[in-house]
C-alpha cells in the first residue's frame, strides 16, 4: 500500500514539475460488468457482495474520478437480487457516480436475435430504473457487452433503432485495453495466494497501460484532425482495479489527464462521427470512426504473452518463469 501511496505523490510531483504540458487532456473513466467480476457464488452472498461494492467505492471516493458503472442486473441470483441489488447500487449512487445498461445477462449480441437482445437490455434495467427514478434521476447510458455493436447491417440498424426508442444514448469507448484479461489472471493468483504474482501482474498492468495510453493519444489525434479528443476509458470492477486502480489513476494525471462526467465527454463533437464498421468484433470507437473515414485501423499493444498464457490456461497458476 505505502508503494502505492509514495508512486501517486511522485505522479503528483512529477506533474507539479512539468507545468506546460502540450495537452489539457480528459477522459471519463467507466466501470463495466457491475456488481463485480467475481465467482457467481460471491455474488449472491450478501455481505460478500456488500464488502466487494464498498471497498472498490471506498478505493474510488478519495480520487474524485466521477466515474459511470454499467450494471448487469442478472449477475446478482435471482433468491437475492430484489433486496441485495438495490442496496448495492445504493453504494454507487450515494458516491455520486452514474449509472448505466449493460443488458441483465451479459448478453452476446452475435449468437441471439435482435428480439431476444432488447428483451434483455429491457430485463436489464427492471431495478436500475426506478432506483434512479427514486432519486430523480434517469437511466441514461448503454454499453454493448463485449463492445459488439451488430455483426450484419441489418441487426446493428435495428439494434441501435430499439435503444434509440427507448431513450438509451450509447456510451461509446475510446480507451480500450483488455483489463478484464489482467483481472482474469489476477484471480488465478488470488485463488492461489500467490502474492508476488498479484505483484507481478498488478506491475504488468499498469505498464500495459502506458503502452496503450501510447498507442492510443497520437492514434485518436487523427481521427480528429489534430487534436485529442475527450476519451472514455473502459475498465471493469473487479480485485485487479480495487487493487491497482489508484496507480492507473495516477497515470493519467501524470499525463496531463483531468477526470470528467461521461455526460461532459460525450459533448466532445468527435462522439457524433459516423460509425459504418461491421464486424463480429468489440473495437474502440476511435476504431470504428477511422475505417469510416477510409483510414487504416492500427490495433492496439495486447497483453504481454505470460499474462495470455495464463489467462488461456497454457502456464498453470503458481506460474513459472
Ligand atoms: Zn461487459
Amino acid at each position: 500500500m505505502m508503494r502505492r501511496v509514495l508512486s501517486l505523490a511522485c505522479a503528483v510531483l512529477l506533474l507539479g514539475a512539468v507545468p506546460a504540458l502540450a495537452q489539457n487532456r480528459q477522459v471519463a473513466v467507466t466501470f463495466d460488468d457491475l456488481p463485480y467480476q467475481a465467482p457467481d457464488e460471491v455474488l449472491c452472498d450478501p455481505d460478500a457482495a456488500m464488502r466487494l461494492t464498498q471497498n472498490f467505492v471506498d478505493m474510488l471516493r478519495p480520487l474524485d474520478t466521477m466515474a459511470a458503472v454499467f450494471v448487469n442486473e442478472g449477475k446478482v441470483c435471482e433468491a437475492q437480487r430484489p433486496t441485495l441489488l438495490p442496496a448495492i447500487l445504493n453504494v454507487w449512487l450515494d458516491a455520486g457516480l452514474d449509472l448505466g445498461n449493460h443488458t441483465f445477462t451479459h448478453i452476446n449480441i452475435h449468437q441471439n436475435t435482435v428480439e431476444t437482445y432488447l428483451a434483455d437490455v429491457d430485463r436489464g434495467a427492471e431495478i436500475s430504473r426506478p432506483l434512479l427514478a427514486g432519486r430523480g434521476r434517469s437511466l441514461t447510458y448503454f454499453r454493448h457487452p463485449y463492445l459488439f455493436a451488430g455483426e450484419t447491417p441489418e441487426k446493428k440498424a435495428a439494434i441501435a433503432a430499439g435503444l434509440a426508442e427507448r431513450g438509451y444514448t450509447i456510451a461509446p469507448v475510446t480507451i480500450d485495453n483488455n483489463d478484464w484479461m489482467f483481472a482474469g489472471v489476477y484471480r488465478k493468483a488470488e485463488a492461489a495466494g500467490d502474492e508476488a504474482l498479484k505483484r507481478r501482474i498488478g506491475e504488468a498492468y499498469v505498464a500495459h497501460m502506458t503502452a496503450v495510453l501510447d498507442h492510443w493519444e497520437p492514434y485518436s489525434a487523427e481521427v480528429t484532425g489534430g487534436r485529442e479528443p475527450a476519451q472514455v476509458l473502459l475498465l471493469h470492477a473487479n480485485s485487479l482495479n480495487q487493487d491497482w486502480y489508484p496507480q492507473i489513476h495516477a497515470l493519467y494525471l501524470a499525463r496531463g489527464y483531468r477526470f470528467i462526467p461521461l455526460d461532459e465527454a460525450l459533448r466532445d463533437p468527435i462522439y457524433q462521427h459516423a460509425d459504418s464498421y461491421v464486424r463480429a468484433a468489440g473495437v474502440s470507437w476511435l476504431h470504428r470512426w477511422t475505417f469510416t473515414d477510409g483510414r487504416p485501423i492500427r490495433w492496439e499493444p495486447e497483453p504481454p504473452q505470460w499474462i495470455r498464457d495464463i489467462y488461456e490456461g497454457r502456464t498453470s497458476v503458481p506460474a513459472t518463469d
